[in-house]
């Protein structure tokens, strides 16, 4: 059976999107096809000597015995997986978001209504724009999120402007976040102020302030 390479898994809290705050079982999976300048898991680009190979079983295996309800599949990227869709297929009892990088079609990968994606555009300071699957921008759904990483006002001035020209805002959950030690947070919200963004949630990355910023596993 095909393995997966999974760069960590456990329980905490959710830190992002519709359901931070919550607990969730984590699954991080190694290997990225994108490398944001600001990244912060650059450990899961590559697999490491911790990375441990398990097969889809023995992951619906270690979720069910944490008894948590909730599944975040993470990285790295998700969707590069090979055979994600099987390991999807064997979760349809649990709520899954998948946190994705933007760059992939996630129309396939939406196999039941469990099934739901916080999809990042990445911002002009990522370095990563270029790669963007414009198409998410109409396919996600409104138990979906889009999430804009904003390390500057240039980041800030695109974020706004992809959300007026998809009418994000109105198909679906829509979350700014501020790059740590890059961006002020306080600024974000004056530029909502300013804009009348009624409809976006400011998101503050719940980890880095509960433990030490560089701590993993949490
Ligand atoms: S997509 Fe995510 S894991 Fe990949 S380089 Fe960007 S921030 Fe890092």
């Amino acid at each position: 059976m095909a393995e997966f390479n999974v760069i960590e898994k456990f329980v905490s809290i959710d830190g992002e999107g519709p359901t931070a705050g919550s607990l969730s079982v984590f699954i991080r999976f190694a290997n990225c096809n994108l490398r944001c300048v600001w990244c912060d898991t650059s450990y899961a680009w590559e697999c490491d000597p911790k990375t441990e190979k398990l097969t889809a079983i023995e992951i619906v295996k270690y979720i069910k015995q944490t008894g948590v309800k909730h599944i975040t599949l993470t990285g790295g990227e998700p969707l590069i997986q090979k055979n994600l869709i099987s390991l999807l297929a064997m979760l349809s009892d649990y709520e899954i978001h998948i946190e994705t990088n933007g760059s992939l079609d996630i129309h396939k990968f939406r196999l039941g209504d469990n099934v739901h994606f916080v999809v990042d555009y990445k911002l002009p300071d990522s370095g990563m724009e270029d790669k963007m699957y414009l198409s998410n921008l109409t396919a996600v759904k409104s138990k979906d999120a889009y999430k804009f990483v904003i390390a500057s006002k240039k980041d800030l001035d695109k974020a706004i402007e992809i959300v007026r020209a998809y009418r994000l805002d109105e198909i679906t959950q829509v979350y700014f976040s501020a790059v740590f030690d890059k961006m002020d947070p306080a600024d974000i919200i004056e530029v909502m102020k300013e804009e009348h963004l009624n409809r976006i949630k400011l998101q503050l990355q719940l980890h880095k302030f509960i433990w030490n910023k560089n701590k993993r596993g949490v």
